[in-house]
């Protein structure tokens, strides 16, 4: 009786398994990503100085890519894409509804219309043959993301795009330093986007960043980063004109200085969390209350966000108890994400609802994401662990 009563829920008033809250993310900043920003902001330029250059060499080449262009943040990476794409009102963009909202959001900023096909239940990534039956004459683009840092089936979506014309574009927000069959992010789509929000991969304050192999969309993002402005003669650069309205994107030196430091940093983080995610799959593995999503062995998963699928027919509650319960045991677990076509304003604009995705829908009330992040040590995982048995064990729903 003594252990079960030890054993009560934080949620029903008992003691919590730990006592502070551990983030499901959080940023590593040392004392040289402090110094490099120090000297950036001692020195002549605050913005639009050298350290954006270095900055972006150094992603182009982690990245693969002959071009980066880094931005203010990863959804003005996504919406500089969308306009460099030329994306307009009567076009199409077939993306995936499991993301944050801001990748549909930039297709509309663009006036053109976010088409949301399913995912695939155990990668969670866009199914390649659900976007096949999304294609009309009006698809420019495929917009795809590495969910939780896992690369697509690029290959099957390349080929798709090849078929019909479309431009190939990857939100990596989650997924900088994966790959697919030993080339990495960045590499895979004719346009690709990174953020560097505090809580991903490597972090520059706020930023993000597009990178490209094609020049002509290269030349495109630099334009669509500050204002839209052409310059045309480099001796004159005062007489600038005006094409297409552009934005100011601009990313400040000193953030690129953060960035730059942060990315030399980048395998370490990835080593470090891809310790922790193999550890809690191991734990994870036998347990009867979850899965596990697929990792199929041609990708380097980006170990961005560790999630697990709830097996809710085994839980007398919901997904959103159980976090609650997670919560009040002071573990930061969370929901990525509200699936984008049912926000008020997808079903207003667009008509969309429930039935759209039906695969996404049943995976989303089933998704659960557990705290990884770089400097968390195995006795934080442990808590985690321990507070999803006490859950589990508390909710199990006991044969009749
Ligand atoms: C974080 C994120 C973004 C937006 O990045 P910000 O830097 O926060 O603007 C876009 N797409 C996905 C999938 C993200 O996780």
């Amino acid at each position: 009786m003594n252990i079960e009563a030890s054993e009560k829920l934080a949620l029903f008033g008992g003691a919590p398994v730990r006592p502070t809250l551990l983030p499901y993310a959080r940023q590593s900043i040392d004392a040289e990503d402090i110094a490099a920003v120090s000297r950036a902001l001692a020195g002549d330029w605050v913005t639009q100085g050298p350290g954006v250059k270095q900055f972006e060499e150094a992603l182009a080449a982690v990245a693969g890519a002959r071009h980066a262009v880094v931005v203010a943040n990863g959804t003005a990476a996504l919406h500089a894409a969308c306009w460099a794409a030329g994306l307009g009102p009567d076009d199409e963009v077939i993306t995936t509804s499991l993301t944050f909202a801001a990748t549909a959001n930039a297709v509309v900023y663009q006036g053109a219309r976010p088409v949301f096909a399913d995912i695939d239940g155990a990668t969670l990534n866009l199914d390649p043959d659900a976007v096949k039956r999304l294609a009309t004459p009006r698809t420019r683009a495929l917009l795809a993301v590495d969910f939780a840092g896992l690369p697509c089936d690029w290959d099957k979506l390349r080929a798709l795009a090849l078929e019909h014309g479309w431009l190939l574009i990857a939100d990596a927000a989650h997924s900088l330093g994966g790959a697919l069959g030993g080339r990495p992010v960045g590499t895979l789509a004719d346009l690709t986007t990174f953020s560097f929000h505090p809580a991903k991969l490597i972090t520059s304050g706020e930023g993000g960043a597009v990178v490209t192999d094609r020049d002509d969309l290269a030349e495109r993002l630099r334009i669509a980063r500050h204002h839209g402005i052409r310059y045309q003669d480099p001796a004159r650069p005062w007489r600038y004109e005006i094409d297409v309205p552009g934005h100011n994107f601009r990313l400040t030196d000193f953030q690129c200085a953060l960035g730059l430091s942060q990315l030399a940093r980048l395998e370490g983080f990835w080593a470090a969390r891809d310790r922790l995610a193999r550890r809690y799959r191991e734990r994870l593995a036998g347990s009867p209350f979850l899965e596990l999503p697929a990792l199929p062995a041609d990708r380097r998963h980006g170990r961005h966000l560790f999630v697990v699928l709830l097996r809710l027919e085994r839980l007398t509650v919901d997904r959103d108890t159980v976090l609650s319960a997670l919560r009040a045991e002071n573990i930061g677990a969370t929901l990525h994400y509200p699936l984008a076509h049912l926000h008020p304003f997808y079903r207003r604009r667009f008509g969309y609802g429930p039935g759209l995705c039906p695969i996404a829908e049943a995976a989303e009330r089933r998704l659960v994401t557990l705290p990884l992040f770089p400097t968390m040590s195995e006795a934080d995982q442990d808590d985690v662990l321990r507070a999803l048995d006490k859950v589990f064990t508390h909710f199990a729903r006991r044969a009749s």
